[in-house]
């Protein structure tokens, strides 16, 4: 049989160009093993060439009315809408992930591209009539220049969507450089622009690894960047940005808590542990790890969680009966077996062990994917590695606290500070718990709080290095910056020169 495999290059200037530096990285199907790509590593040279494209598009993107930019999105809009099942499938291709789970990914991509549509209205300026004698004063927002967005394997379409269509409607232009474990998305992506009329150069992708993401931190013509990924890659970022004049928000890891009160509906609390905790495999930035049972929750919660634990349906992604597909890569793989290994040493009770499934249960012609089960340990303590780590697998904690109050300081001692979630009926404890939770995105009876589109992402503490949160308003204003005008006309001038603080006269 013919090989297949297929070389996954990159985008510049509207055309696919192919990889010129020598090095490759195999992309696989992670649910069979197979290697179904090669992804270009781009070299400084080819990241030049993108940024020098993107650089030559912006003066007459800049230029096009918000409106006519805004046009552009809602084109991209429509034929994202109308291709987001092909999108869904390229996702669950190279990152595993169920179709359904793919087709969320794609609509809370779509939501942001909805927001960036009202581009016109997000740039109005402020405008002061008469600040002094026949004096007006305003300020617009204006864009950056050539802006990067570099993001993680996880969610291959929506955290791209977090950046590029606040950006690109701001009147940036940008080079994206997608994870090299599942890069295909990225490239429909652009075609999908190029189809909604976006003028080659304004949105150009760069397929790599470190040496390309190294390029664009140094790049003199690269204005901001957007980073989400891990925490010791988003510091490295953060510094090597910052320290070159760019503009930075850097998006890390997480270990999110999910509070179960004594007052809560168990058999609501159970399904949202076994949703947030091993849908997409445990490998979401807002997944839940540690669940943290309050008072006599746990005899009453525990018996039901095995039970769904042990009945996850682990399927391949595309069988639509699936409630987790496979790890992403095999070192992935083996990172998480090892922090298993790890929780059992360290004396945390294992519940229910993963590592016993095998890829035949999967599915046919799983045998050789990246397959495990849903892991649970109870018994975990603050101490322990795989309390104090981020896993990114199906893996799930369950700390055990007296009071509201230790569930507090438990979360809040933690370095991450990404999601948070608490599940009580009780109102002053919900208001209490979100007043007091030192953690970015906060979700009552809600295990997942990803902020809609106009709300902006964000986590506190090693979460996020930067202050701007991602997309909403915070997103306009990370990809613009604000120019004060303060004017008065000629006839009003003729008093001689001011040597004092100008005040309103
Ligand atoms: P990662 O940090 O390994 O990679 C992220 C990006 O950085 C990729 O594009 C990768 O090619 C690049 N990169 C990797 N190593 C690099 C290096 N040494 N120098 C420069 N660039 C490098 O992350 P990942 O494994 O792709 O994604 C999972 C991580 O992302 C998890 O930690 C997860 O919590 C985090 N994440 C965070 C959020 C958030 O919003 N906070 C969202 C999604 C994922």
């Amino acid at each position: 049989m013919k090989n297949t495999i297929a070389a996954i290059d990159h985008y510049i200037q509207g055309r696919v160009v192919a990889n010129t530096s020598g090095r490759t990285q195999d992309v696989f199907n992670p649910a069979t093993g197979a290697i179904t790509g090669r992804a270009g590593l781009a070299a400084a040279e080819q990241v030049n060439a993108a940024v020098a494209a993107a650089r030559a598009a912006f003066p007459a993107w800049a230029d096009t009315p918000p409106i006519r930019r805004a046009r552009v999105m809602f084109k991209f809009l429509e034929l994202l809408n109308r291709h987001r099942d092909e999108l869904a499938h390229l996702i669950t291709a190279e990152h595993g992930k169920v179709f359904t789970d793919a087709q969320g990914e794609v609509t809370r991509g779509i939501d942001i591209v909805e927001f960036a549509c009202g581009i016109p209205q997000l740039l109005k300026g402020d405008y002061t009539d008469q600040v002094s004698t026949g004096i007006d004063n305003w300020t617009m927002r204006q864009p950056l220049g050539v802006v990067a967005g570099i993001t993680p394997f996880n969610f291959p379409v929506m955290v791209p969507t977090w950046m590029f269509p606040v950006a690109i409607a701001a009147g940036n232009t940008f080079v994206l450089k997608p994870s090299p474990l599942d890069p295909s998305p990225s490239l429909r992506i652009a075609e999908l622009l190029k189809e909604a009329g976006l003028p080659d150069g304004v949105f150009n992708v760069i397929q790599g690894d470190k040496e390309a993401v190294d390029a664009l931190l140094v790049h003199p013509d690269v204005q901001a960047i957007s980073f989400v990924g891990s925490t010791p890659i988003a510091n490295h970022i953060y510094e090597t940005g910052a320290r070159h004049g760019k503009r930075v928000q850097a998006l890390g890891g997480a270990k999110n808590h999910m509070v179960v009160m004594p007052d809560a509906d168990i058999d609501q609390a159970v399904d949202a542990l076994i949703g947030a905790g091993y849908g997409s495999a445990g490998e979401r930035c807002m997944a839940i790890s540690v669940a943290v049972l309050v008072g006599d929750v746990a005899d009453r919660l525990l018996p039901k969680l095995i039970e769904r634990t042990r009945s996850l349906k682990v399927l391949d992604g595309e069988n639509l009966a699936a409630e987790m597909g496979p790890i992403v890569t095999r070192a992935a793989h083996e990172r998480i077996t090892g922090y298993i290994a790890e929780g059992e040493k360290e004396g945390a009770k294992l519940l229910v062990d993963g590592r016993s499934f095998k890829g035949a249960q999967a599915g046919e012609g799983c045998e050789n994917g990246f397959w495990m089960g849903g892991t649970l340990f109870d018994h975990v303590s603050p101490e322990m590695r795989i309390y104090k780590e981020e896993i990114f697998g199906p893996v799930l904690g369950c700390v055990r606290v007296k009071d509201l109050k230790d569930a507090v300081d438990l979360v809040n001692a933690h370095e991450f500070g990404n999601g948070v979630a608490c599940f009580t009926r009780d109102g002053n404890v919900a208001r209490e718990f979100s007043r007091r939770v030192q953690i970015g995105m906060v979700g009552i009876n809600v295990p997942i709080p990803v902020p809609m589109a106009w709300h902006g992402f964000g986590g506190w503490k090693k979460s996020l290095f930067g202050d701007m949160h991602a997309y909403g308003e915070e997103g306009v204003r990370f990809y613009t910056r604000q120019k004060s005008i303060m004017q008065r006309w000629p006839e009003s001038i003729g008093k001689g020169a001011e040597f004092v603080m100008p005040t309103a006269k």
